[in-house]
Order: structure tokens, then sequence, then C-alpha cells
């Protein structure tokens, strides 16, 4: 049997070197205002790393990061998420522990800024792992959760980018803990131009989403199609058992989505040792990550 962070920490088995790794997506544009996205995942880590530096779990720690992220109108999660074909918006998200694989999702939310949060709410709640469109706000109402006018989620750059259907950048973090727990967590606009109802990878726990903290944790992000029909989060875990080289685990997990999932995207991780590492398929993925050997986030874009 596996021990979770309490019955690690009743057995001595505690101070893990923290760690934590964000994307701002695999359909970023590198000719995008480089300095606001830089700040954003700056300000995300920062806030993640402030969780752990203090003492807090890794499921805080991601909550926070991407809550970050979805309140930037840059990146496409929460505000500034881009539009369906009616051009609405519609959100999906989901956070995941590993230590007892405890994880909550939602998909084609609207009017709720932070779905991240929604998600860590259903985690919390334990009776389901997903749910969608009116019955999670319906949850999000009961648990008293902020609603917003869904045109507050809507920026006007992705109003122009809807009309010129480009694609966004989706937000993800995972985490280690001081007790040795890790945690990931995904959030998204999806894709632009979707279908209404249309339900993506950041959704699904094992899509994009997972983590087990005996291994590792991933958040995936690009062709959400493609994620899903290689189960790539889980299947990066299982990359990184075989290979134990986080590198080059997160390389080939980026080969299985393109060569079996037939997409693109890209990849973040961190092992069950604090090893961070990204890869991806696209022109550009924003990344930063953070752990006590560095004095302040490493953002190298
Ligand atoms: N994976 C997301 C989706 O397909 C989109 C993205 O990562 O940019 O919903």
């Amino acid at each position: 049997m596996e021990a979770g962070a309490s019955e690690r920490e009743a057995a001595g088995m505690t101070s893990r070197v923290p760690a934590l790794i964000v994307h701002g997506g695999a359909g970023a544009d590198p000719a995008d205002a480089l300095d606001e996205l830089r700040i954003g995942i700056r300000e995300a880590v920062a806030s993640g790393w402030q969780v752990l530096a203090d003492g807090g779990t890794a499921l805080d720690a991601v909550e926070a990061a991407v809550r970050t992220l979805e309140a930037h109108p840059r990146f496409n999660a929460g505000r500034g998420a881009v539009l369906n074909r009616d051009g609405g918006v519609e959100l999906d998200a989901s956070i995941m522990e590993g230590d007892r694989l405890r994880s909550g999702a939602v998909g084609a939310v609207s009017r709720i800024l932070h779905p991240v949060t929604l998600a860590r709410r259903i985690l919390e709640d334990g009776r389901q792992i997903l749910l969608v469109g009116e019955g999670a706000l319906a949850f999000a109402r009961e648990q008293g959760l902020p609603e917003c006018d869904p045109a507050e989620l809507i920026t006007d750059r992705q109003l122009k980018r809807w009309q010129a259907a480009r694609t966004g950048s989706t937000v993800g973090a995972v985490a280690l803990d001081r007790h040795g727990t890790i945690a990931a967590a995904t959030s998204s606009g999806g894709v632009p131009a979707k279908l209404p109802g249309r339900v993506g990878d950041s959704a699904l726990i094992g899509c994009g989403t997972y983590a087990e903290s005996t291994l590792g944790g991933l958040s995936c992000t690009g062709n959400g199609e493609a994620i899903i029909r290689v189960v790539l989060a889980r299947r990066g875990l299982e990359i990184l058992k075989a290979l134990d080289n986080p590198e080059y685990a997160a390389l080939v997990t980026v080969d299985v989505l393109t060569e079996e999932g037939r997409g693109d995207g890209g990849v973040i991780l961190v092992d069950w040792r604090g090893r961070t590492a990204f890869a991806r398929s696209t022109p550009f993925m924003p990344v930063g990550w953070m752990n006590p050997s560095h004095r302040a986030p490493v953002v190298p874009f």
C-alpha cells in the first residue's frame, strides 16, 4: 500500500525539496506580446511557489498558480478564453492530487472566472469527479463560488481572434510539496470556434492532467482530441516510470502525441524527486519553474 502525506509524516518521511512548473499553452503565439506572457507566467510561478515555500500543499500551489493565469487576460483560461462557434465562452479545468488519486474536473462551464477552483471543490466534495455545464454551475452556486457575467470573460482580443479563427494558450501547473505529494492542474477555454458543448482534454483526468505521488505529475496542452486519443497525461507517467529521465520522458510523451495522437501540443511534468521538465511540438509554449536552488522563478523566454 502506498503511504499518503499524513502516513509519510507519521513515519518521519517529510521534508522533500519542493518544485513547481507552470505552462501557458502550446498554442501561444511567439509573435504575441511576449512581455505580458512572461509577466503572467512569472506571477503564476510566484503565487504557487509562495504556497510551497510556506510549507503549503501541492494542491494549493497548483490551484494558486492556475488561478493567477485564469485571471490574466492573455491566457486561454478564465478571462481571455477563446470563443466557441457561437461566440460564447465554455471553460474546462481539472485538478488532481497524487496521494490518493483524488480529482475534480469541470467541462463546458460559463459564468465562472476560476474553473480550477470549482474543480477543486468537486475534488474536496469527493462524490463525483466531473461535472459539466448547468450542473457544474448549480454546484458552484451551492458552494457559494462567485458567478460572473459571461461578457466579463470575453476580451476584445479574443473577439478579434475569434473573428480571425486563431488559437490560444491553455494553462497548467504541476507541483511537489515538502510532504512528498504531487498535484497537477489544467485550465482551458478549449479550441477556438469549437462546437458548443465540446469538452476537451483539460477537463479529463488522465488526458490533460494526472498526478501520482510515487511517480510524478503532468499537465498537457495542445490539440485536445489528439491528447484524448492517447490518454496523454497518464501515458506520460508510464513513460516517466520506464525512463526515469524527466526531460527524455517529456520528449517521448510529445512524440506519442504527434505520432499516435496525430496532433500537436506540449507537456510539463514534475517527477517524484522534484525534477521538472517540458517538451512541445509547437513553435512556442511559455513555461516557468521554481525550486529552492533558484532565487527567483525561471522564465526562459
Ligand atoms: N488542450 C486544449 C483543448 O483542446 C487546448 C490547448 O491546450 O490549447 O481543449
